[in-house]
């Protein structure tokens, strides 16, 4: 089996997710990841105009069977300081399932939310809140928790701050979890020289059947910086290396792998930046 590669695409314009997948197309990519709409907003068209019919039609002619969607980073569940940003991170997420379901993923990617200085705990507490207003029982469509780098107040930094949800959690078999490898370096997993390690205590504490896909990234700083800054393969302390062992290891070849890294600066025109997906994953297919 090969493993299954992706990258971040956009949707927009008329053909809106027909365009997702062709762009992905244009990647030479397995699967792809999109937003419903501007990561740093909240603002969505209706389910109807997203254009999934002929994106399916088009994905199934060319052996794509299936995606993930990404909720955009400004919603946060852990806030206990302003209520409002908390409400609206709820209502948001229980459409957001809505779309992703309707637009036939399995698989939404939330990050956990940031305690904005009112302490870890309190902040895990309020995120469980707001997962158990919107997870039911009967819903396909699952949570994908990602891991987090740690940067300012983030929540999901380590995996016992993720297993302390998964316990609060009613419906925690709706729960999964995204694995960035950009973010767990920056956390302080040590993915380059010991990556089964790190999978072996996230399979203790979580269960490693539970990790749903991973984001591809390789990190512009240190293990350990708390950063978040995703560079280009290669270019990183991570290193293509460390990343092909991961997106090639045999406990995770029938998961989605999917790129986030930064656009480059087009070879023909240097003030133009040009997405790096096509050629990365061809990089990353390549087993040495
Ligand atoms: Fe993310
Ligand atoms: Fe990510
Ligand atoms: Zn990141």
């Amino acid at each position: 089996m090969n493993p299954i590669l992706g990258s971040h695409v956009g949707m927009s314009g008329k053909d809106m997710m027909l365009g997702s997948v062709k762009e992905a197309l244009s990647y030479h990519a397995d699967t792809f990841m999109l937003y419903t709409g501007a990561p740093q907003n909240t603002r969505r068209k209706e389910i109807g105009q997203l254009n999934i019919q002929p994106a399916w039609e088009c994905m199934r002619a060319n052996n794509i069977d299936s995606f993930v969607v990404h909720a955009p980073y400004i919603i946060n569940l852990a806030n206990t300081v302003n209520p409002a940003t908390y409400e609206i991170a709820v209502e948001f997420l229980a459409l957001e399932i809505e779309r992703t379901a309707a637009m036939g993923s399995r698989i939404l990617i939330l990050h956990p939310g940031s305690h904005v200085g009112a302490g870890v705990e309190a902040g895990i507490d309020r995120i469980a809140q707001g997962l158990n207003e919107v997870l039911t029982a009967g819903q396909d469509c699952c949570i994908a928790l990602e891991t987090m780098a740690g940067k300012g107040s983030e929540i999901g930094r380590s995996f016992e701050e993720l297993a302390a949800l998964f316990d609060k959690v009613t419906h925690s078999d709706k729960l999964r979890v995204c694995m960035d490898t950009c973010h767990l370096h920056d956390a302080g997993y040590d993915i380059v020289n010991d990556f089964d390690g790190v999978i072996d205590r996230f399979d203790q504490l979580i269960g490693k059947e539970k990790i749903a896909l991973f984001h591809i990234n390789d990190s512009k700083n240190e293990r350990g910086a708390g950063k978040d800054r995703h560079a280009n393969i290669g270019d990183g302390f991570i290193g293509t290396e460390a990343l092909r062992r991961i997106v090639h290891h045999p406990d995770f070849l029938h998961l989605p792998k999917i790129l986030e890294t930064p656009y480059i600066p087009s070879l023909t025109d240097p003030d133009k930046k040009v997405a790096p997906y096509k050629e990365e994953i061809a990089l990353l297919r390549e087993r040495a």
